[in-house]
């Protein structure tokens, strides 16, 4: 069995799917990988450790996908690429399945079985192949360092001879994988950290980080499996009015809330951003996914009076190195999920595999993404 590792094509995508450590194991379940030349390099690694490792390097993308039984992505294919790969092969990546119809429905057509990360089931069973959460554990430590080096503050406090300088006050607003990252690097910064989110079930994890953990007087209410679920706006308007003046108290607000599937909720309105200090730092981690923050401008660096909104797109893909190191691992796991003695033995009665697939056999065969799909069509 091939395995088919291209380039990364997407603008500032510079994490690969593959590094030498994956490749020994993917070699050592008798598989035989392949890499396009050039495709490490985004993330410090080269063709010759890639050979190293026993990959072969191939130059041209069209005949390393056309010989491939599985290909392994970061970012969703382009109409191009999906072109390339051999009808019947497996692909996985992520695949933003719930607005990418177009591409779904061409993978569909080309008879690929596609599987997507984000649709991965989030059991004990899966959390080594869990990219979600690896690569938001990246974000969530960039986003502080990001702020960091933006606030003209320093992040502990300071005893010096010159007098003492007092802790800078970060607010991070959503406490899943990432907000809890951005926690535990801004304590571990020294800053005084304070955390808000919808699911009162985190308030002890955010405290076990040394945080505080801010109790709104809200009716909050889980979704399924211990995630968030979409609030009503009138819940939204009621939680902006709460949490305005922690939003003004703070040098530093870091936002990453999310629901899954759905655009990311308004959390800070320009008005809040209007109350903040000059000189305070935003960093919005849902910039991707709609914002949390209403002015902030995806991909841009935002300046309103003196206060700078980071939107920056695509975090993880910042820590190219460590970021690939955790997803290579990930999609090795879910690919060694779905071979058997070096052959494809796709399950589809095992919930992991059933649950990230969202096409096969020429149909798209997850729920959602049937629903984007003839929207697009
Ligand atoms: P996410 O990226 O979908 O959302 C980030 C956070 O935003 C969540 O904590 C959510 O509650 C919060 N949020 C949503 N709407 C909000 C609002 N209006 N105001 C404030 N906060 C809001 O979530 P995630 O980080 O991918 O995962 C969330 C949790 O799921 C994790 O913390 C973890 O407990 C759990 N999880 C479990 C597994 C597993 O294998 N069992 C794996 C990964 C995550």
């Amino acid at each position: 069995m091939k395995v088919a590792i291209p380039k990364e094509r997407t603008p500032d995508e510079r994490r690969v799917a593959l590094v030498p450590d994956t490749a020994t194991k993917l070699i050592a379940a008798k598989l035989e990988v392949s890499v396009e030349a050039g495709a490490g390099a985004g993330a410090f690694i080269s063709d010759e450790a890639f050979a190293k490792a026993g990959v072969q390097v191939i130059a041209k993308v069209a005949e390393l996908l056309s010989g491939a039984d599985a290909v392994l992505k970061v970012q969703a294919p382009s109409t191009d690429e999906v072109e390339l790969l051999k009808r019947g092969s497996v692909l996985i990546s992520f695949l933003q399945p719930a607005t990418q119809g177009e591409i779904v429905a061409a993978l569909a057509t080309r008879g690929v079985t596609a599987f997507s990360l984000e649709l991965l089931p989030r059991i004990s069973r899966a959390q080594s192949m869990d990219a979600l959460s690896s690569q938001a554990s990246a974000a969530g430590y960039k986003a502080v360092l990001m702020a960091a080096a933006r606030l003209g503050k320093f992040f502990p406090m300071m005893m010096t001879a010159a007098g003492t300088v007092a802790p800078a006050r970060v607010l991070v607003m959503g406490a899943g994988v990432a907000g809890l990252q951005a926690i535990a690097t801004a304590r571990r910064l020294g800053a005084v950290v304070s955390a808000y989110d919808v699911r009162p079930a985190v308030k002890e994890e955010v405290q076990s980080l040394g945080g505080t953990f801010i109790e709104l007087a809200l009716e909050t209410q889980e979704g399924e499996g211990g995630y968030a679920r979409e609030q009503s706006e009138e819940f939204l308007r009621k939680q902006r009015e709460l949490i305005g003046d922690h939003v003004a108290k703070s040098d530093v607000v870091i936002t990453t809330a999310a629901v899954p599937g759905r655009k990311a909720p308004l959390l800070v309105t320009a008005a809040m951003v209007k109350g903040m200090r000059p000189g305070s730092v935003i960093v919005d981690l849902a910039a991707d996914t709609g914002g949390n923050v209403e002015l902030t401008r995806p991909g841009v660096d935002v300046d309103v009076d003196g206060v700078t909104i980071l939107g920056t797109r695509n975090v993880p893909a910042t820590m190219p190195l460590h970021a690939s190191q955790l997803y290579a691992r990930n999609v090795m796991n879910l690919l060694l999920h779905l071979v058997k003695d070096g052959a494809l033995a796709l399950d589809f009665d095992d919930e992991i595999t059933k649950g990230s697939c969202v096409t096969h056999g020429g149909e798209i065969v997850n729920e959602r993404a049937k629903q984007v799909a003839v929207v697009a069509s």
